[in-house]
């Protein structure tokens, strides 16, 4: 065990026992456990939440991604640009619909997508584009937008990490044509168990994305499109509204660690700190890049403090993409990134002495090994 663990989701909930406890036993009590009354009062919250006219429960971030894309249109013979800096769901999602990655590199200050690169990668097979709001952090949605409009291309948010992101006043999720949620325990706003949604404007596609998560079924039996079981559950629904209500409160306790963190380890050489975001960032994971990541991460875990690596490989170099024929050396910023990249402890529930020990030990770490 870590005197620091890396995440702490049984702290997270034990704040709120009673009250959970008492939201699933009427869940249980209802009767109604797949869908129902909860899932649609959750889909009300969080797309109020967020800003949007519709939300749409699922099973998970990854069932999110692959119904925005099919509801959208993307099917076998498409193209989808996304970034090779995420987590693999990113690309599953894609792949599942029969489409092809497309990837371009990361901004080398904001590791999310360069926009820059956008419109070499676009083709007449181009039917999405999908940028990931990575470790929290939102991409650059204006210049994304403006290429996507250009071109006419639906836009499709990754913003799995990023619940309660905004960039330009606009909430993470509702620059694009779909924002694609995850609700899995580790992140920001997680449920006790999977979950997942999307967040639209465009009630026509909520209505199809509706009836892709139940076996395609507009109305009761009624088949239209060959679908699937992507529902949400009613338990995660209960747990996730009582959960809303403590996200600001709890990404604002992250934007206070992550400021912490960054004001002293910017004055330390051979520690790179995330730049400067000018957005309100959701600090999902606080991912610096030092050398010799392996030393770094065992020289913590003995003095009782849990890292992370995401994500050591990026997607286009992982065993399941060598059939796109991409190499080593094609995404230089991505690739970097991978090797050395490390993400602290980042939760609500670090007190003041965790936070300052955390940076005493990374900065004698680093300075250690600098004097060596
Ligand atoms: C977690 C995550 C997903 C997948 O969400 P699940 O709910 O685990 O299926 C997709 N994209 C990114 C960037 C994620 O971090």
């Amino acid at each position: 065990m870590f005197d620091i663990p890396f995440r702490n989701l049984a702290a997270a909930h034990r704040q709120l026992e009673a009250e959970l406890t008492e939201v699933i036993s009427e869940v249980i009590a209802s009767g109604v456990y797949a869908g129902g009354p909860r899932v649609e009062s959750f889909e009300r919250e969080f797309a109020s939440y967020c800003g949007s006219h519709c939300c749409v429960g699922l099973s998970s971030g990854t069932d999110a991604l692959w119904l925005a894309l099919l509801a959208v249109g993307v099917g076998a013979g498409d193209e989808v640009i996304t970034v090779p800096s995420t987590f693999m769901a990113t690309v599953e999602a894609i792949r599942r619909t029969g489409a092809k990655p497309v990837f371009v590199d990361v901004d080398s200050d904001s590791w999310t997508m360069n926009p820059g690169l956008l419109r070499g990668a676009i083709t007449e097979r181009t039917k999405a584009i999908l940028p990931v709001h990575l470790f929290g952090r939102m991409a650059a949605m204006w210049e994304i937008m403006e290429v996507a409009d250009q071109f006419g291309i639906p836009v499709i948010e990754d913003a799995a990490q990023a619940h309660g992101a905004e960039y330009n006043g606009g909430a993470a999720g509702t620059w694009g044509r779909i924002g694609c949620f995850s609700f899995y325990p580790g992140k920001n706003l997680g449920g006790i168990g999977e979950a997942g949604a999307i967040v639209t404007d465009d009630s026509a596609l909520a209505a199809r994305i509706a009836a892709l998560r139940n076996h395609g079924q507009s109305r009761r039996s009624v088949h239209e499109e060959m679908g699937w079981n992507c529902r949400m559950d009613a338990i995660q629904a209960a747990v996730l509204s009582v959960k809303l209500r403590m996200l600001d409160g709890w990404n604002e306790k992250r934007r206070f660690v992550a400021m912490r963190y960054t004001e002293v380890f910017q004055r330390v050489s051979g520690i790179v700190t995330p730049a400067p975001s000018g957005s309100d960032h959701a600090h999902h994971l606080y991912v610096i890049k030092v050398e010799n990541r392996d030393e770094f991460i065992d020289s913590l875990a003995k003095s009782g403090i849990e890292c992370g690596v995401h994500y050591p490989v990026p997607a286009h170099l992982q065993p399941c993409c060598t059939d796109l024929g991409y190499r080593p050396g094609d995404f230089p910023v991505s690739e970097e990134l991978a090797a050395r990249c490390v993400s602290l402890p980042m939760h609500a529930d670090l007190t003041h002495a965790d936070v300052e020990k955390v940076i005493s030990t990374v900065v004698s770490t680093v300075l250690r090994r600098r004097a060596a």
